[in-house]
C-alpha cells in the first residue's frame, strides 16, 4: 500500500468538491452511505454507455460483456471476505434483503415453537424486524442481549440467553448508532457450541474492519454497497455453502429455475438459485471498482485515517459544555453520537447543515437502542477515511455557536 495521503484521496471523490450552502461540504453521515470514488461513477457510465445487457441469457457480445463484468464482482466479493467458494456470494439489494432472505428461507424452515432467535440490544430495524415476522409466524421467541452504560454487549447476559432452544443468533458487527465494535468472534464461537447459527450484519464493519468469513466461522454474512463506496441497490449476502444449499428458494421467477413445466419447476444452482430476476446489473458490475478502491488505499490505512478522527472528535466534543456521548467506550469505530444538554438534536442538524456540515440526527433505525438510553435520538457524526481533522474542528466550532443560539 502506498502511504496514506488524505488530501490526494480526496481528489478521487468529487462530491466533496461541492459547497452546500455557501460552505464547503463537510460529510459526516458516512454510516448512512459512504460517497463515490470517480472510479465507481465511471464504472456505472461505462456500462450504460458501452455495453448495457441483460446477464447470463444472451449469446450477442454485449451480453457477453456485461455477464463477464457482471460476475467478476462476485469473484472481488469473494476475496474481499475470504469466502470458500463463489457459490457463497449471493446478491442482493442490500443488507435488508440479505437478512429477509435467511429469515424467510432459513428461518422459516428451521424455526418452531420454543425455538429462541437471539439479536442484540443495539441492533438496527433490519435485523429486528425480519426476525420477529417468523418467529411470530412460527410460534418462535425473540431474546435481547442487553446493552450497558458504555454502549457495549453485556456478554454474561448474552452467556445465559444462549441453550439448546437457541436456533440462531443475530448481531451487527458494528453498531451504526454507537459505533461499537461487539466481539462477534466470542458470539460465534458460543452459539456454535450450543449449536446455533450466527448471521453478523455487517452493515457497518464492511469498510472498516478486516471481516474473514471463515476464520470467524459465521455462518451467514449481510452487507451493503453503498456503505462501502459502491453504488445503492446492490448488497450481499454470503452463506456457507452447505446451508444455501440446503434453504428453501426465496422468490420465484426468471434465472432461479433450472427447467419449468406447469407441473413442476426445478431450481437453478448455487448461486443463482437466490437471485431471481434481472438483477441491478450495473450496480453490481460498479461495486467491483469500490471494493478495490477499499483494497488500493488499504484496511490498515482505513483504520488509522478513522481512529485518527475518531480520536479527535471524541476528545473536541467533549470541550462543549453538556454534552454527553452515548456508547462512550473504546472498542469503536468512526461513529460518534452525542446529546445535549437542552437542545433538540433536530435542531443542531438544521443549523450544521446551514453550515454545509451533514449528519445524521435522530433514532438511526435503532429505536430499542433509543430506548434503553432514554432519549429519543442522538446526533450522529460518522466518519470516512477521505475526512480530515480541520472538518472536526470545523464541526466543534459550529456546534458550539448551534449551543448558544438553541439554549
Ligand atoms: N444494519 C446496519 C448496522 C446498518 O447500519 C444498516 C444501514 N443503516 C442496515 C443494516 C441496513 O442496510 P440497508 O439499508 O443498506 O439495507
Amino acid at each position: 500500500n502506498k502511504a496514506f495521503d488524505v488530501h490526494s484521496v480526496r481528489k478521487d471523490f468529487p462530491i466533496l468538491n461541492r459547497e452546500v450552502k455557501g460552505h464547503r461540504l463537510i460529510y459526516f453521515d458516512n454510516a448512512a452511505t459512504s460517497q463515490k470514488p470517480q472510479s465507481v461513477i465511471d464504472a456505472l457510465v461505462h456500462y450504460y454507455t458501452q455495453y448495457n445487457a441483460n446477464v447470463h441469457r444472451g449469446i450477442h457480445s454485449l451480453a457477453e460483456e456485461a455477464t463477464a463484468a457482471f460476475e467478476a464482482t462476485r469473484d472481488a466479493v469473494k476475496h474481499f471476505i475470504n469466502a470458500a467458494a463463489r457459490e457463497e456470494i449471493i446478491y442482493t439489494r442490500g443488507t435488508t434483503e440479505s437478512i429477509n432472505l435467511v429469515a424467510y428461507s432459513w428461518g422459516r424452515q428451521h424455526l418452531a415453537q420454543g425455538d429462541e432467535v437471539i439479536v442484540s440490544g443495539m441492533e438496527h430495524h433490519s435485523d429486528i424486524v425480519p426476525w420477529q415476522i417468523v418467529c411470530e409466524e412460527k410460534g418462535a421467541q425473540l431474546k435481547v442481549i442487553p446493552v450497558n452504560e458504555q454502549g457495549e454487549l453485556e456478554l454474561e447476559e448474552y452467556r445465559k440467553l444462549l441453550s439448546s432452544r437457541t436456533k440462531l443468533v443475530a448481531v451487527n458487527h458494528v453498531s451504526n448508532a454507537l459505533g461499537t465494535v461487539n466481539p462477534i468472534q466470542e458470539i460465534i464461537q458460543l452459539a456454535h457450541a450450543q449449536g446455533a447459527l450466527v448471521l453478523i450484519d455487517g452493515a457497518q464493519s464492511a469498510m472498516h474492519l478486516d471481516v474473514d468469513v471463515q476464520a470467524l466461522d459465521c455462518d451467514f454474512l449481510a452487507f451493503s454497497a453503498h456503505k462501502m463506496l459502491g453504488p445503492t441497490g446492490m448488497g450481499i449476502l454470503y452463506g456457507k455453502k452447505h446451508l444455501l444449499e440446503s434453504m428453501p428458494v426465496f422468490m420465484g421467477g426468471g434465472e432461479m429455475i433450472k427447467e419449468v413445466t406447469f407441473e413442476k419447476t426445478t431450481y437453478n444452482e448455487l448461486p443463482y438459485k437466490f437471485e431471481a430476476g434481472t438483477p441491478n446489473i450495473a450496480d453490481a458490475i460498479a461495486f467491483k471498482p469500490a471494493i478495490e478502491y477499499i483494497n488500493t488505499i488499504g484496511k490498515e490505512n482505513i483504520r488509522k485515517q478513522e481512529d485518527l478522527l475518531l480520536q479527535h472528535a471524541t476528545q473536541r466534543l467533549k470541550e462543549i459544555e453538556g454534552l454527553r456521548i452515548i456508547g462512550d467506550n473504546d472498542h469503536k469505530v468512526s461513529v460518534v453520537s452525542f446529546v445535549i444538554d437542552g437542545v433538540h438534536p433536530q435542531d443542531v442538524g438544521i443549523l450544521l447543515d446551514n453550515k454545509g456540515i451533514a449528519v445524521r440526527t435522530g433514532h438511526h433505525c435503532v429505536e430499542p437502542l433509543m430506548q434503553r438510553f432514554c432519549i429519543p435520538g442522538t446526533i450522529r457524526a460518522s466518519f470516512a477515511f477521505y475526512n480530515t481533522v480541520e472538518e472536526i474542528d470545523l464541526m466543534v466550532e459550529a456546534l458550539q455557536k448551534a449551543v448558544k443560539i438553541l439554549r
